[in-house]
């Protein structure tokens, strides 16, 4: 299988520290030789590195602003957690007027369309064979991460595609329809605060295609963006979206527009892990809905934003008092509940088996306990793998060798300097 990561490695920046390795949450870095590498089948594009590595060796890779140019006609689609980045904001209007002077001939909110995905998810828990709880899917990493690490969890996933996807074909409709343009020459292009989210438009989840025809970093545009907005006086209105839509931008505010109060929302990678293995334990089986986001309070804190998380938190709850509570339902663009939902299913990823035949890797499984029994224990990552039993592992796979345990090593030397 091919595979598209955003999240990549800058080797001449990498000091071989080994802080990212102990961080990855499916154990997809390896230190060899001094420097940093990604094993590309368990990445899940968290951007959990990029947030960690000390010396900026791990970078996203997104679409620039130049790509405009390969289309007759361009619309922007802005994450909600764009609105989070500017100080003293108190219309949004001011953002997507500012967009339009960017170069792009139409915007338009992914907020709409997670105000309909909110619509379809009431719709889905109120349905008798819901599972309990249900999982959000609007975070790409975190489907990727069950994917690969919580199988069982696959039939809790919520079963509708992504507000990006739904907003890029409701645009991409409306577009062809204003200028009678074809599909391929009306340029869509997401702006999006994470990685996680680049890699999902590349190798969509839930669906086969996208209408996404690029992505765009909050980071990349913030500075042009910012320069276009302070010379608008009086912005046109162009803003289609509520506060339902916005919210999705934090922790939290997916799950709120449900109207329940049986759910729980929890975001960064360890917190994510520990509440999927309580619900992998069957512990959580009382809530209806449980909301889970890869970075610090949601969107605001994706690696490709310029605020801090919790300061861009607070500005989109201050916005939200501008704003009618929703502004969008599925009958005013024609839409059902089915049209939304997945038509592809997500699959388990056998990525961090022994190997794919059984009998092979319960035979490496015994090799690795065994090798286990040699090793300190104690989860240095030294080796350049992020624990005892994954470096066991690499012995058996054989992309490492047991002199590469320095623990081990110094207690020979100091064997053979007593002898
Ligand atoms: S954190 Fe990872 S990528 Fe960054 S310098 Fe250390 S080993 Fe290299
Ligand atoms: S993006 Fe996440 S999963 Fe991928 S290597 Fe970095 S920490 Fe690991």
């Amino acid at each position: 299988m091919e595979y598209f990561h955003s999240v990549t490695l800058n080797a001449d920046r990498c000091k071989g520290c080994i802080t990212c390795v102990k961080r990855c949450p499916t154990e997809a870095i390896r230190v060899k030789d001094g420097k940093a590498t990604i094993i590309k089948e368990r990445c899940i594009d968290c951007g959990e590195c990029i947030r960690v590595c000390p010396h900026r060796a791990k970078k996203a890779v997104y679409d620039k602003l130049e790509m405009l140019q390969q289309f007759e006609y361009n619309i922007a689609m802005p994450a909600p957690a764009l609105y989070g980045q500017f100080n003293n904001l108190d219309n949004v209007d001011y953002v997507l007027n500012g967009l339009l002077d960017l170069g792009f001939d139409d915007v338009f909110e992914v907020a709409r369309a997670a105000e309909l995905i909110s619509e379809c998810t009431r719709k889905r828990l109120s349905e008798p064979d819901c599972p309990k709880p249900l999982i959000s899917t609007a975070c790409p990493a975190i489907i990727r991460l069950i994917r690969v690490r919580f199988p069982k969890l696959i039939p809790h996933l919520l079963d509708l595609l992504a507000p990006v996807e739904i907003a890029a074909k409701l645009a991409q409709k409306e577009a062809m329809e204003k200028t009678g343009l074809p599909a391929e020459k009306i340029g869509i292009f997401f702006i999006s605060p994470c990685p996680a989210k680049v890699t999902a438009v590349r190798q969509p989840l839930g669906c086969d295609t996208c209408a996404i025809s690029g992505v765009l970093a909050i980071s990349d545009i913030y500075r042009p963006l910012l320069s276009a907005m302070n010379k608008i006086k009086q912005p046109k209105p162009l803003s289609e979206c509520g506060l339902t839509g916005i919210s999705w931008s934090y922790t939290g505010g997916e799950a709120t527009a449900l109207l329940r109060t049986k759910y729980l929302a929890a975001d960064g990678m360890e917190n994510v892990i520990k509440i999927l293995e309580e619900i992998e334990d069957e512990k959580l089986e009382d809530l209806d809905f449980v909301e889970l986001g890869a970075c610090v309070s949601g969107c605001v804190g994706g690696c490709l934003t310029i605020e801090n998380p919790y300061i861009a938190r607070t500005r989109v709850r201050q916005l939200r008092k501008y704003m009618p509570v929703s502004a969008n339902r599925l009958k005013d663009y024609d839409l059902t509940y089915e049209d939304c939902k997945w038509t592809k299913e997500v699959e388990y990823d056998p990525v961090l088996q022994l190997d794919a035949d059984l009998a092979t890797a319960m035979k490496k499984m015994q090799e690795t306990r065994q090798i286990e029994k040699d090793l300190p224990g104690v989860d240095c990552a030294a080796c350049g793998s992020p624990s005892c039993r994954a470096f066991a592992e690499d012995v058996v796979a054989g992309t490492a060798k047991m002199s590469d345990c320095l623990l081990r090593l110094k207690n020979q030397l100091k064997d053979i300097i007593e002898k």
